[in-house]
């Protein structure tokens, strides 16, 4: 996903790393390359201007142009920098799912792998932590995406809500509540209807099921490779719902990697998890210095 940047900077940094003595105007240059790259890579324009100002800043703090090794000393200050950017919550993998059972609410438009993303974090949760999961889809205007859950539910052995027809998401909600107290269960995973766009609908059913589940933890599922719309995606949903958290799927796609980048700055809300193909295990922590060493190369 972060092919063409790293190639990018790579060049850049070669340059910087082979030429020795450089010169304040030296590592301006090199600066404005990285900051066409960051843009390049879908990365917005404030987070790529706030990126450069702080690497120069330091840069020039730093008297990076008198060190032995300037070009390195650089490349240094990009590499913690981009760590800084990329920088949410200490421990993003950490599910708040104390005093079960846990309801977890999964939101984001249609297709952005919401479903796929529910059951990949409960089977996660059931392997790593041995937590008991009851998911329930609420998706009640698309039944294949309910039978979508119940099946990838039977895949990695994780129970799900029994379908009951003509069910309002509300319904469904309360339901599933009742179920995972009386059934012993850690965590309950809410997977709410996605739709292609924002609309009142989505967000007024997302809000009612939050206001009857009160979730532990609102999890936003973005399509990674949707760049800058991801972030302003994720923008529109903590504003009008709340989010503790961001799902970047499709992080095994060709896409630039922007969101990636911009998420934190721009929306305040820390990415938690990447979503790195379709299947079941393809879901990592987010961790800034691997993504910071993907990019660097
Ligand atoms: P929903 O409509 O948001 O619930 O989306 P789905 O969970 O049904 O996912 C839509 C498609 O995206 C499915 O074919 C998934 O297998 C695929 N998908 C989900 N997450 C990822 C991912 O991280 N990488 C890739 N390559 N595909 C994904």
């Amino acid at each position: 996903m972060f092919e063409n940047l790293s190639e990018r900077l790579g060049g850049v940094f070669d340059r910087l790393t082979k030429q020795g003595a450089l010169s304040e105007d030296d590592v301006k240059t090199a600066l404005r390359e990285v900051r066409v790259a960051l843009l390049e890579a879908d990365v917005s324009l404030p987070v790529a201007r706030d990126f450069i100002k702080a690497v120069q800043d330091k840069a020039t703090g730093q008297s990076v142009t008198k060190s032995v090794t300037p070009g390195q000393q650089v490349v240094k200050i990009v590499h913690d920098e981009l760590q800084h950017i990329l920088t949410g919550d200490e421990d993003p993998g950490a599910l708040k799912i104390d005093n079960p059972p846990a309801p977890i609410l999964m939101v984001g438009l249609q297709g952005s792998g919401k479903t796929t993303t529910t059951a990949k974090l409960a089977k996660r949760l059931k392997e790593k932590e041995g937590k008991r999961v009851l998911m329930a889809s609420l998706d009640v205007n698309r039944p294949a995406a309910m039978e979508q859950l119940a099946i990838l539910g039977v895949q990695i052995g994780v129970d799900t809500l029994p379908i009951v027809k003509g069910e309002d998401p509300v319904a469904i909600a309360k339901r599933a509540k009742t179920q995972a107290s009386l059934g012993g269960y850690d965590v309950y995973m809410l997977d709410t209807a996605g739709r292609l766009h924002i609309d009142q609908e989505l967000i007024a059913q997302a809000a009612a099921v939050r206001d009857v589940a009160n979730p532990r933890e609102t999890l936003l599922v973005v399509d990674g490779l949707t760049g800058q719309d991801a972030v302003n995606v994720a923008q529109e949903f903590d504003d009008k719902i709340g989010v503790s958290g961001v799902v970047l799927t499709r992080m095994d796609g060709d896409g630039r990697g922007g969101a990636a980048l911009s998420m934190r700055a721009i929306t305040g809300k820390p990415i938690r998890f990447v979503g790195l193909g379709e299947k079941m295990d393809a879901i990592e922590v987010f961790e800034p210095s691997r993504i910071a060493g993907r990019i660097l190369g």
